[in-house]
């Protein structure tokens, strides 16, 4: 598809090259603010999944904002994460790296000094394969490592907002982000296409179960539950899921034909009172019920 075709076709794409934004996804953060109001007090804040970084130009514009109204504030710092690498912003010093990675992580906490930041942005998104419930999984880690890392960086009373795709599974995330922010919402800007299942989740007040210890272990990934990943106490949310059981044996989801010598078996202990015994009775007899 051309450029001006998609000019035609979506109407954000267009306001955003008009208004000097590197990707209309800038409308969904500015929308979700005016419902929120995100950036209040915010001086600190962290991109997550940044490239190409329109949101980090919507932070540098509402902080530097904040920064003019009161200055004798802290200067506004902004710390933008993604895999590709992005063409630099003024104010924004920026990682190239896998939000997944403990490395990254560190990195990212490095970078704010002891300090804790007032925002955590995530936009991220995995390439989409199609396969709904492979993109949804995929989401789910992102939005999880996310998390992980907001419980280094993000100061007590902070906010969180991400991406998160409504699944049939999103009442999981939904309990596990309860753990950590009183207020959850789910929300949908108008710039985000209805026939997405893309929504954002903004999270707010955050307030960590007490003796939390933050961790990088993303529990559906790591499997090294050593030490330095302790999930024990109040850190033992969620449960690991490990797949077990000869894998060179039967598939539960394949069918495989009868040997020639097959016999059928009884059950071994057939039910005592079957509920549907009444039903069978009255079918053998030729009794209506209607
Ligand atoms: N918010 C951005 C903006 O306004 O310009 C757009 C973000 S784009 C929808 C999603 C980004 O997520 C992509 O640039 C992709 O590289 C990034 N991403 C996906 N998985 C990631 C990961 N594991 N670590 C870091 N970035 C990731």
């Amino acid at each position: 598809m051309g450029k001006s075709s998609k000019d035609k076709r979506d109407v954000y794409y267009r306001l955003a090259k008009e208004q000097g934004w590197r990707a209309r996804s800038a409308f969904k953060l500015l929308q979700l603010d005016e419902e929120f109001n995100l950036f209040d007090n915010v001086h600190y804040a962290v991109d997550l999944c940044a490239a190409p970084g329109s949101w980090s130009q919507v932070l540098t514009k509402k902080l530097g904002e904040n920064h003019q109204k009161s200055p004798q504030e802290q200067e506004p710092k902004i710390v933008a994460v993604d895999l590709q690498a992005m063409a630099p912003l003024d104010g924004v010093i920026q990682i190239q790296g896998d939000i997944t990675k403990e490395s990254t992580a560190d990195e990212i906490i490095g970078h704010f000094d002891g300090k804790l930041a007032d925002l955590v942005i995530c936009d991220g998104a995995p390439d989409v394969t199609g396969l709904h419930d492979m993109d949804e999984y995929i989401q789910a880690q992102l939005l999880l490592a996310a998390l992980n890392i907001t419980t280094h960086v993000l100061r007590p009373g902070g906010t969180f907002v991400a991406k998160i795709f409504r699944g049939k599974d999103v009442t999981l995330l939904y309990s596990q982000l309860k753990m950590f922010f009183p207020v959850v919402t789910c929300s949908k800007p108008r710039s985000s296409r209805n026939s997405s299942i893309e929504s954002f989740i903004v999270c707010q007040n955050y307030q960590p179960p007490a003796d939390y210890k933050p961790t990088m272990v993303n529990p559906l990934l790591d499997l090294q539950y050593d030490a330095k990943n302790e999930m024990v106490g109040p850190n033992r949310v969620i449960v690991p899921f490990i797949a077990c059981g000869d894998i060179n044996g039967y598939d539960a989801d394949r069918t495989y034909p009868l040997q020639s010598t097959y016999t059928p078996l009884d059950p071994l202990q057939p039910p005592i009172t079957a509920p549907y015994k009444t039903a069978i009775s009255l079918r053998r007899n030729n009794i209506s019920t209607a």
